[in-house]
């Protein structure tokens, strides 16, 4: 943005987040749960909001209580709601903990490529921003990790597991390395942790004893839930008491509050499809490597593939064809999201297409 209005210095010139929100038959650019809710649970959702509506007048529960029993029930691992937090979505978790630990003068680290509002929000607070590298893999290598987080002592470090836009899940022993030797607050951003393969921990299994450690939750994707607006973390209770010294009071809507509930009641319902997405995932895999791209092992519901000497003109041959995938991640690679079996098979035939094309005209 580039005015003349009397904005603030750090903020000209930068751009605001814009995933394209376009109305195409396929779309397979945001990470979304490809299934809606079902009838019975419309209908349930409904009357939970009814059942709030005539209390509208009243501001609703500041500290979430009942929503972060629920979401301590949901997680398990011995968690209690003292140990959990809410907000409006994940993104607003990491700006609370970015006030709370980061701020002028603080640095935050993260290992890209990853999910680009780690970097975007910890500017908006005012908090340097280092980049430090995945290896070529896409995982963190540890003995690397430890020396960028030695050389910067950054107060806030972003671990991404499984990592967007690359799929990549951090072995629990590598966190457990960096926790060491970090003396800020160590984040790991969870948001597709129900995607991950049989056999691949979750950082929740490391919260006892590691007071710095923050584990972030979405009900954005696996939860199907991405219109509600619920992100959450599991933490040391302190941690959650120092965040309260930063959330603008009645942050979590009476709405928003009941309708995730209601959402949870129902998890059996809208997980229900999680398995089914993790194994459309792997044939997807399967297909592209068997088509001669390169696919990095995903736990999550994404696949990045490539590599491509021209991405956009790839992403646009889609995008006529009616299916919308993700430009983003280092320049080579696009990044699909596993939808249902019907929009997996649109995008098979459009990648072949284009690629006939692209070939075509090389030839
Ligand atoms: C989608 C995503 C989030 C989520 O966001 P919400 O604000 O909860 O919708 C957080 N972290 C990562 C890595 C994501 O990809």
């Amino acid at each position: 943005m580039n005015t003349d209005l009397p904005i603030r210095e750090d903020l000209r010139g930068r751009d605001p987040y814009g995933a394209p929100q376009l109305d195409v038959p396929v779309r397979l650019n945001t990470n979304e749960n490809p299934h809606p809710p079902s009838p019975r649970l419309v209908q349930a959702l409904a009357e939970a909001v009814a059942a709030v509506a005539g209390r509208l007048n009243r501001y609703p529960d500041r500290d979430a209580v009942e929503l972060r029993k629920d979401l301590a029930d949901y997680l398990g691992h011995g968690i209690t709601a003292r140990q959990v937090w809410a907000a409006n979505g994940s993104n607003e978790i990491i700006q609370q903990i970015l006030q709370a630990f980061g701020g002028p003068g603080r640095s935050a680290l993260g290992f890209e490529p990853s999910y680009s509002m780690h970097p975007t929000i910890t500017h908006v607070s005012g908090t340097r921003w280092i980049d430090a590298e995945r290896s070529a893999d896409f995982g963190i290598d540890p003995r690397s990790a430890i020396k960028a987080i030695e050389q910067h002592r950054p107060d806030v470090v972003f671990l991404t597991s499984p990592n967007n836009p690359t799929g990549t899940a951090l072995p629990p022993a590598v966190i457990q390395e960096i926790l060491a030797v970090a003396s800020g607050m160590v984040v790991v951003d969870e948001a597709y942790a129900e995607f991950r393969r049989e056999g691949t921990p979750s950082a929740l299994s490391l919260l006892p004893g590691n007071r710095r450690l923050i584990v972030t939750r979405t009900m954005s994707k696996a939860f199907a839930m991405a219109g509600t607006r619920v992100g959450y973390l599991a933490a040391d209770p302190e941690v959650v008491e120092a965040l309260l010294l930063v959330r603008l009071p009645y942050h979590l809507s009476a709405i928003t509050q009941v309708v995730a509930r209601t959402a949870l009641a129902h998890g059996d319902e809208l997980l229900g499809a999680v398995e089914a997405l993790r194994q459309e995932r792997d044939g997807l895999m399967e297909w592209l490597r068997a088509e001669g791209f390169t696919a990095p092992e995903s736990d999550a519901n994404f696949v990045l593939f490539g590599k491509f000497a021209d991405r956009g003109r790839v992403w646009q041959g889609l995008l006529d064809r009616g299916v919308l995938v993700r430009e983003v991640g280092p320049p080579e690679w696009l990044r699909v999201t596993v939808g249902l079996p019907e929009e997996m098979a649109a995008f098979r035939t459009a990648l072949t297409e284009v690629m006939a094309e692209v070939m075509g005209e090389i030839a």
